[in-house]
């Protein structure tokens, strides 16, 4: 079964962790100084769930499909 992960934008803190673990998901939008996934698919799990751990706001969360 595919999951994607996803933010709850406004409980990020902008700490930028997430893309720093997973660039290739993860990036900090500048204007909005908040986290966005931008290619869900983008890298493997196990980086997606380090970022998902690491998060200091929790507010990373898997989504079954
Ligand atoms: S690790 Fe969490 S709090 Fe930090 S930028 Fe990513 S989503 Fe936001």
């Amino acid at each position: 079964m595919a999951r994607t992960v996803y933010i709850v934008e406004q409980d990020c803190q902008g700490c930028g962790l997430c893309e720093d673990i997973c660039p290739e998901v993860f990036r900090l939008n500048e204007q909005t100084e908040v986290a966005e996934v931008f290619k869900p698919a983008g890298g493997p799990e196990d980086l997606i769930q380090q970022a998902v751990d690491s998060c200091p706001a929790e507010c990373i969360y898997w989504e079954e499909e």
